[in-house]
């Protein structure tokens, strides 16, 4: 099969032929309908270092883990009721199955697992890819294969909305306005927070925000963010979101964190970074980190997504195959406004 294949970081991803993917028994095989690029391989595929504190990849690595698509095969002891043709999505990772984390519908946590991108488990920047039968998910009529891709990015907004222990009526400042922080902002919108604010660096950003659920952008270039805040809110933040995830994002939400606030922590930044504690410390911040999602994440999205009470109209900003990939993936690394490129490789 062909596929977009990692060499070493500041080279391109080039499309090669490798070996077909080959199912273990209780895995399946999908044929890959629609592909997200994440922010998380654009930063890993630059920073690939040990000191980032993130699993190296290595050369001949595949990424890939936002997918959808057609299942070609079934591995012997799949069990489920799983058939070719099977319309899915899946969590990109693949647990034993049967330890206490896999049971609790969180493979990432399993000491068994297989994580995309590893050795002889390549993502879904390409035409296959194996999935684990636990792991995945049928999409309804009502789906389409590009919606089945945004399942992803949707559980990862949706969970940390949830480890924010966000109230109806809250008040929420997002830093950054890329897919995570749209993806947060529609959540926040749909748990009934009352002013949902996205700053970002790049205007056209922040203002996209508000088809997702924000009620206000703020030009974080221009505007002083907290000031503006209060015109717009009435009041401070009780919730800030870090979802860019560079360094010093996480000093600027506890700068912006007014006392008793919660900040939590959904951007993933790969290099060594630090912060005042004693300014957390003083104005008593929560702080949450959040990391992927569980089972009941991608299942309330699908759920939503079935439902029309989440609305991803517009997220998708470009669609392109796999001989266009490598340079949709370098053009993303410079600011732009895409939101969410999908790779569709048939
Ligand atoms: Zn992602
Ligand atoms: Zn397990």
């Amino acid at each position: 099969m062909r596929a977009a294949v990692f060499h070493r970081s500041g080279l391109p991803l080039s499309i090669e032929t490798i070996d077909d993917p080959q199912p273990l028994p209780s895995e399946m095989i999908l044929k890959v309908c629609a592909c997200g690029i994440c922010g998380t391989d654009l930063h890993w595929s630059e920073i690939n270092n040990a000191e980032s504190g993130w699993r190296n990849i290595n050369p001949g690595a595949v990424m890939g883990h936002e997918f959808s698509g057609e299942v070609v095969e079934v591995g012997k002891e799949v069990s489920g009721g799983w058939k070719v043709g099977d319309r899915v999505c899946a969590m990109p990772q693949i647990g034993c199955g049967i330890c206490a984390n896999c049971l609790a519908g969180r493979p990432h946590r399993c000491s068994k697992v297989l994580n995309r991108a590893s050795p002889g488990h390549p993502g879904a920047y390409s035409e296959y890819t194996r999935i684990g039968a636990q792991e995945t998910f049928k999409l309804p009529d009502n789906i389409s294969f590009q919606e089945g891709a945004l399942v992803e990015p949707l559980a990862v907004g949706l969970h940390a909305v949830r480890r924010a222990l966000l109230k109806a009526g809250d008040n929420v400042l997002i830093i950054g306005g890329g897919p995570v922080g749209l993806s947060v902002a529609l959540w926040c919108k749909f748990f009934g927070a009352r002013n949902i604010i996205v700053s970002d660096l790049v205007k056209t950003r922040a203002d996209q925000a508000v088809k997702f659920g924000a009620t206000a952008a703020i030009d974080a270039s221009k505007e002083d963010v907290l000031e503006s805040f209060s015109i717009e809110a009435g009041s401070h933040p009780s919730v800030i979101f870090d979802a860019v995830g560079v360094a010093g994002s996480m000093q600027l939400a506890i700068d912006y964190a007014p006392n008793y606030s919660r900040v939590v922590v959904v951007g993933l930044c790969m290099v060594s970074d630090s912060f005042q504690p004693a300014m957390a410390v003083v104005k008593e911040v929560d702080i949450s980190f959040c990391f992927c999602y569980d089972r009941s994440d991608f299942e309330m999205t699908l759920d939503m997504l079935a439902q029309n009470r989440i609305d991803t109209n517009g997220l998708v900003t470009k669609s392109i195959n796999l001989e266009d990939f490598p340079q949709a993936f370098e053009d993303l690394k410079k600011p732009s406004d895409q939101i969410k490129v999908m790779l569709e490789p048939f």
